[in-house]
């Protein structure tokens, strides 16, 4: 494949992802505290987490160790493995949803996003990149690592506050409090949001950039379903609160 060719698939699926987020402000992702029936067959919610990111961790660590990557790419693949590792195998023996379910549909197509994303992510790193002027002292590299590491950072912080507000068994929710949730609903989701700004600006290419917006197209309308969701749920809701951006969404 020419570099032309896999610019236009990126192109095409950063435009799907686009539509992606369009679809999104009509139709609610049922999982978690939007989870309803009529969406097919169910799994156990934990099961659905680890299938659904597993692509991303397996595809990224097959085109590493298949190929031969210059020393800029080998530490933008070990940071997305670090993510991913946490999200695949940490994140879900970590939350407390006894008993939840999760739709196939949804790990589904999940696992199809993760691995379209993966893949391109992947195949560029593994094929395209040329990253033998690029140096760990150049702007990009310093500006997305530090957006990365206070991501991953903050995003850990808010699952933690999440996952701790229910003791072990219980399965209701409550009002979050401190750290970034007195600004916004989703601090973990910002964080996300974050940590993948900061890899495309490390990677500053076209497959992270599409990633990027994909992950804006889930994020933005999750948080936004999040925040109505408290909003119409606790009469007592923060008002100052915004969903995902402080002060602004
Ligand atoms: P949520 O904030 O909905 O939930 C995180 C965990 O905390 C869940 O176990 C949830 O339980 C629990 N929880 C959340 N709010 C409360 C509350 N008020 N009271 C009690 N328990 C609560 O996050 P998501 O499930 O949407 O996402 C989880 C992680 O995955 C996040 O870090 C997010 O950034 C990431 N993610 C990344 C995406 C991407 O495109 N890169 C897309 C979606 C998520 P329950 O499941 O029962 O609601």
């Amino acid at each position: 494949m020419t570099l032309e060719t896999f610019h236009l698939i990126c192109i095409i699926w950063t435009i799907i992802g686009v539509a992606t987020f369009i679809l999104l402000q009509f139709v609610t992702a049922p999982y978690g505290r939007h989870l309803k029936k009529g969406w097919g067959p169910e799994i156990s919610n934990k099961l659905g987490w680890i299938l659904m990111e597993l692509p991303s961790f397996a595809i990224i660590l097959y085109f590493y160790v298949t190929s031969n990557q210059s020393n800029y790419a080998t530490v933008l693949t070990l940071l997305w493995l670090f993510h991913y590792l946490n999200r695949t195998f940490i994140f879900p023996l970590r939350i407390r949803t006894k008993g939840k379910k999760m739709p196939l549909a949804i790990v589904t197509s999940a696992i199809f996003f993760n691995f379209i994303n993966a893949g391109l992510n992947g195949y560029f790193l593994a094929n395209f990149e040329n990253y033998t002027n690029t140096n760990f002292g150049d702007w990009n590299f310093i500006l997305g690592s530090i957006f990365f590491s206070i991501g991953f950072i903050s995003n850990q912080i808010s699952d933690t506050i999440l996952i701790n507000l229910r003791k072990p068994g219980e399965t209701g929710y409550k009002i979050p409090k401190g750290f970034l949730f007195k600004l916004i609903s989703c601090p973990n989701l910002f964080s996300e949001f974050l940590q993948w700004s900061g890899f495309a600006i490390m990677a500053w290419n076209y497959p992270a950039t599409t990633f990027l917006i994909w992950t804006a197209a889930n994020l933005f309308p999750r948080a936004t379903k999040h925040h109505k969701w408290y909003q119409s749920n606790f009469s007592e809701y923060p008002k100052n609160r915004k969903a995902i951006i402080p002060w602004i969404w």
